[in-house]
């Protein structure tokens, strides 16, 4: 059987590119994003009591994922990226179907758009549908998961004086609060956990129009080096 779905709207995020997006929805407060819903979904009536709800269920599709039935291991990067475990019991991208589904906080809901935070989606990717969180059901008091038992530990960030000076420059240009967003973003630690680069190694995430480039000077640490246009 196969099955045939069409997304009912689409996510603009700062993300544009993989590297560097959180690796679950609700560590970065700072990253926005707007859902543009598609005909008919984009009229009034399709979001009415969306005013009551405080966040929504995004699924959605990995649609720069590599799915299909090879994959089922997976070496997730919370486990360092070199332990593999089975797919099911992970949240990775590369999955039989590549289905996503994440919680998000409902910031604003407007016929044809809404507006989230918390997010962990591509800037691009399809939704293809939108439930609201219900707290009763869906929070788990008793939950347990050994393989991510605590929220990841957060390096410390910290700035070159110029980069921050860029990313407020930026934050006004683009409306958006650019400075809190690269420090929730890096704070969870981008690169592979099993990576131990040498202090001068520098690495590079894109943000909206954005190159933000950055390295360890000690394990435990991030700094920004610059806040720059992309080419
Ligand atoms: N919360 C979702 C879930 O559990 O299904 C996503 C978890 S997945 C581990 C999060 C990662 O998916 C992000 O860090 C980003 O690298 C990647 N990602 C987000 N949107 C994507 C898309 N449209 N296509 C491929 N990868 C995506």
């Amino acid at each position: 059987m196969s099955i045939e779905l069409q997304p009912i709207g689409v996510m603009r995020s700062a993300f544009v590119e993989k590297f560097g997006i959180p690796r679950q929805p609700r560590l970065a407060p700072a990253a926005r994003g707007q859902i543009l819903l598609s005909p008919p979904y984009d009229s009034a009536e399709a979001i009415a009591g969306l005013e009551h709800v405080s966040h929504i269920w995004l699924l959605f599709v990995f649609h720069q994922a590599h799915s299909g039935p090879q994959h089922t291991r997976v070496r997730p990067p919370r486990l360092g990226g070199n332990q593999r475990i089975g797919v099911f019991a992970s949240r990775a991208t590369h999955r039989p179907n590549p289905l996503g589904q994440s919680v998000v906080r409902l910031e604003q809901a407007e016929p044809g758009y809404l507006t989230v935070s918390g997010i962990d989606l591509l800037d691009g990717t399809p939704i293809l549908d939108i439930k609201p969180y219900v707290p009763y059901a869906d929070v788990v008091s008793d939950a347990t998961n050994q393989l991510a038992p605590t929220p990841p530990v957060l390096l410390a960030v910290n700035w070159h004086r110029d980069a921050l000076a860029a990313a407020h420059l930026a934050a006004t240009r683009l409306g958006e609060p650019v400075v809190q967003l690269i420090e929730q973003c890096l704070a969870q630690d981008p690169k592979p956990a099993y990576q131990q680069p040498a202090p001068e190694r520098e690495y590079g995430v894109r943000l909206w129009d954005l190159n933000i480039r950055f390295h360890y000077p000690q394990a435990a640490s991030i700094r920004v080096i610059s806040v720059a246009l992309a080419d």
